[in-house]
C-alpha cells in the first residue's frame, strides 16, 4: 500500500481519488452500449409478464443483484437495465426496487432513489431493524414469550437454559442484561 507522509497529502489523495472515479462514471460507458450487447443483456432475463419479475438469469453478485460483463467491468443488470430504460436517469441515485426481489430487472418495478429513499422505501415495507417485530413474533425467535420470561425471572446458571431450551449462552445473557426481549 502507498504511504502518505502527512494527512494534507493522503486527503489531497482521496479527493483525487474521488475525482477520477465521478469523471469516469459520468462518462457512463453504458450510453454508448451497442446493439450486441444490449441483446446479450436481454438474453440474459426471464421476461415474464409485463407486472412480474424479469430475472435475471446470469450471474449474480454475492448480494444477489444480477452482474453483467460490458466494457471491462462489472455492472449491476438493474442498474443496467434503468439506463436502457431511461439513459438520463441521475447515476449517483441508487437504483431500488419496488419488489425487494435483487435479481429482478424489470424497469416497471424500479425506481431512483437517494439513500434516505431507500432507508424510508424498506422502513414503510417493515424491514427496518427498528420495525421488526419484538419477541415471540420476531421470525427468528427460538423461544415463546413464556420462556423468555421464565429466564428472566430465574436465577438458575445460564447453561440450565442452554441445556433446557436448546439455545446459546449469549441469548440467556441478552434476555438478562435486557438486551433481547425488553418488552418484557
Ligand atoms: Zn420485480
Amino acid at each position: 500500500m502507498r504511504k502518505y507522509h502527512t494527512e494534507a497529502e493522503w486527503r489531497e489523495a482521496r479527493r483525487k481519488a474521488a475525482r477520477e472515479f465521478w469523471e469516469r462514471n459520468k462518462a457512463n460507458p453504458l450510453q454508448d452500449i451497442n446493439p450486441a450487447s444490449i441483446a446479450k443483456f436481454w438474453s440474459l432475463v426471464d421476461k415474464a409478464g409485463p407486472d412480474d419479475c424479469w430475472e435475471w438469469l446470469g450471474s449474480r453478485f454475492k448480494t444477489g443483484y444480477g452482474r453483467f460483463g460490458f466494457a471491462h467491468r462489472q455492472w449491476y443488470a438493474h442498474r443496467v437495465s434503468m439506463t436502457l430504460h431511461d439513459p438520463s436517469w441521475d447515476r449517483r441515485l441508487l437504483v431500488c426496487h419496488t419488489c425487494d426481489n435483487p435479481p429482478c430487472v424489470n424497469p416497471a418495478h424500479l425506481f431512483c432513489g437517494t439513500v434516505a429513499d431507500n432507508m424510508r422505501d424498506k422502513s414503510r415495507k417493515g424491514r427496518n431493524r427498528c420495525n421488526t417485530p419484538p419477541g415471540a413474533d420476531h421470525p427468528n425467535a427460538k423461544l415463546t414469550t413464556e420462556q423468555a420470561r421464565t429466564i428472566l425471572n430465574s436465577d438458575k446458571p445460564a447453561s440450565f437454559f442452554v441445556e433446557r431450551y436448546g439455545i446459546h449462552k449469549t441469548l440467556v445473557s441478552n434476555i438478562r442484561r435486557r438486551v433481547s426481549w425488553r418488552h418484557l
